[in-house]
């Protein structure tokens, strides 16, 4: 396990918990275990990969991260300088305000994402304003700055959204996060949005801010192509609880979890002609309110045994860094990405010189 004082955040047993009355008079009260008892860190400079299906609560941590949701219970450690972590639950609003220049996020959706009504300039330097940091010239300059660094061109600042493209627009997201020089940024979902030659163009941008700047991510997907391009290390969710965690590498080619491998065999690989061989997961995704107990995932997995009905497994290191919750992970020999054609080691050279990369316009 990597040093402490390597870590910029340590998530521990990480809860998040959606009450949730149903009824005609609201009577009833149920609960959404959206985030359910998860641990993790990330390394300075390091990009850690989550995914899962829809609903597997992988956006719910990244928000519960910048406490946008306010966690239920856990521990959320930010290292803001040397051996010098910052209880991040223990902030006041008031102080998580201002603790935000260290954390930002780029969400999915770039056009409902930037408000129609403000500039370019505006969106970006709104962070600045409200923070209190620069004005006037000052407040120009970063801003004019930090949107070269995104590769936008500065005659167009005074456009609003509406008249860019969506991966124009993703630009505009990423310099508004980077405007406060923060250490860390979730991507939440940030390319899904876009045409594939534009997701080239935004990873290549973010893989470069990050060797430029130092930055830090967490980057939300569900599409294990582009995570196994942009991450060092991927963590898989499924019904809110982490099942699988590794390096990039480890995880997709001796995978030890039956949810990895099932995610694993549903990338397309790039050779039209070769062979399907979908590990087919049984039965629908069942509800957060009422989660299956022991393994929430027996009613799908075909390795399952008694054990699995009743018994949560431990989310134990089986490898160096690879850490899985399975009772079989011992046991059991799955199929990672290169029995179904390496499509995870192929796909990625296809993202290096994305369209638009030389000449950005905006
Ligand atoms: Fe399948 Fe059992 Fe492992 Fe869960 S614990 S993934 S049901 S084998």
């Amino acid at each position: 396990m990597a040093e402490q004082s390597l870590r910029l955040l340590e998530v521990e047993n990480l809860k998040k918990y959606f009450p949730l009355r149903v009824g005609r008079f609201g009577a009833s009260t149920h609960t959404v275990k959206a985030v359910d008892d998860i641990s993790f860190y990330i390394e300075k400079g390091e990009t850690l990969g989550l995914v899962g299906e829809s609903g597997s609560g992988k956006t719910t941590v990244g928000r519960a991260i910048l406490r946008a949701f306010e966690p239920t219970s856990g521990s959320i450690r930010f290292q803001v300088r040397k051996d010098e972590f910052t209880d991040v639950l223990a902030l006041s609003k008031r102080e998580m305000k201002s603790f935000r220049q260290h954390m930002q996020m780029i969400f999915q959706d770039p056009y409902s994402s930037l408000n129609p009504r403000m500039t370019v300039r505006d969106i970006i330097a709104e962070p600045l304003v409200v923070n209190k940091l620069a004005r006037g010239s000052e407040l120009n300059e970063r801003v004019r700055e930090v949107a070269l660094r995104c590769r936008l061109n500065v005659e167009h600042l005074r456009r609003s959204p509406h008249a860019f493209s969506g991966g124009q627009r993703q630009r505009i997201g990423i310099a508004r996060a980077l405007a406060l020089h923060p250490e860390f940024i979730v991507c939440d979902e940030s390319v899904s949005a876009l045409d594939v030659s534009v997701q080239a163009e935004i990873l290549n941008l973010l893989g470069d801010l990050q060797e430029e700047f130092g930055l830090t991510y967490l980057f939300i997907a569900h599409d294990l192509s582009v995570v196994e391009y942009i991450s060092d290390r991927v963590a898989v969710m499924y019904l809110g609880r982490l099942v699988e965690m590794a390096p990039t590498k480890e995880l997709f080619f001796n995978p030890l979890h039956p949810y990895t491998e099932a995610l694993m065999s549903a990338i397309p690989a790039p050779d039209p002609d070769a062979p399907l061989k979908p590990v087919v997961l049984e039965g629908e995704i069942p509800s957060p309110i009422d989660p299956p107990p022991g393994c929430h995932f027996h009613p799908r997995c075909r390795y399952a045994e008694e054990i699995c009905r009743t018994a949560r497994p431990e989310w134990k290191e089986y490898q160096p860094g690879h850490v899985s919750a399975c009772h079989l992970s011992d046991r059991l020999t799955l199929v990672g990405a290169e029995e179904i054609g390496e499509a995870a080691s192929v796909r990625p050279s296809s993202y290096k010189g994305g369209a638009g990369l030389d000449n950005p316009q905006v």
